[in-house]
């Protein structure tokens, strides 16, 4: 959990090889259906040109979905859901029907400022979704993805205005979750404002002492 750029797909990224598990992206999901203008994709476009949260019941629906993949079976890391406490109890009965336990949920934690610099300079790769930024991440060549050559852009969605919109829907929507989560013993907060290698060996740490 945390806040738009709090660094979840960063963070995310690197567990998944340090742990050899699946990262499960709502936002990665979406952007993907939206590239194909599927039916989910422009059902959620609507939304996330917003700013807004897509409906709880068709993001609760692919999440489904796809804990039910095989590869799954060996771990993932859910990044970016649940966002509403809808999301979680609904996450709670999946997990119960197909027999998992969570061993930890991370709420990574940064300021608004902090924030509104990391989306604004953020920077995908087109072709394999890599993520980098301008000033905290460039890549080797300007415009031109590290990992396989592709083109960079920037998400519509991080666009000042926009980032705004979406650190107040955070506020309102995703920020009272934490309370459900944070009374049990899963809950790791991090101090998600240091450089990306001190913020994960953090996250690494606080893992492996969850249980
Ligand atoms: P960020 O990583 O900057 O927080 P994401 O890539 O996770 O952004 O999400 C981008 C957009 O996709 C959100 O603003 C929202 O419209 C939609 N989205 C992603 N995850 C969810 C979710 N769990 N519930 C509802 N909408 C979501
Ligand atoms: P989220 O998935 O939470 O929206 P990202 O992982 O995409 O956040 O990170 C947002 C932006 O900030 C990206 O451009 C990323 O390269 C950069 N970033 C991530 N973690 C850090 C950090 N610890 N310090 C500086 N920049 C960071
Ligand atoms: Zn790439």
């Amino acid at each position: 959990m945390g806040p738009p750029g709090a660094g979840k797909g960063t963070q995310a990224e690197r567990l998944i090889e340090t742990y050899g598990i699946s990262q499960i992206s709502t936002g990665d999901m979406f952007r993907a259906a939206v590239k194909e203008q599927t039916p989910l994709g422009l059902e959620a476009q609507k939304y996330m040109d917003n700013g807004q949260l897509v409906p709880d019941a068709v993001t609760v629906g692919i999440v489904k979905e796809r804990l039910a993949k095989e590869d799954c079976k060996k771990g993932f890391i859910l990044d970016g859901f649940p966002r509403t406490t809808s999301q979680a109890v609904s996450l709670d009965a999946i997990l119960r029907d197909l027999h998992i336990t969570l061993n930890g949920v991370v709420n990574i934690v940064v300021s608004d400022d902090a924030l509104i610099e990391r989306t604004t300079g953020r920077q995908i790769c087109r072709t394999c979704g890599a993520t980098y930024h301008l000033s905290f991440k460039p890549t080797k060549k300007q415009g031109v993805c590290d990992k396989c050559g592709g083109e960079l852009y920037q998400r519509d969605d991080d666009k000042m205005e926009t980032v705004k919109k979406r650190l107040s829907v955070y506020a309102a929507q995703t920020k009272p979750l934490i309370d459900y989560y944070k009374n049990s013993n899963l809950y790791i907060e991090i101090n998600g404002e240091r450089d990306m290698e001190a913020v994960f060996n953090d996250i690494v740490e606080r893992l492996g002492k969850s249980k």
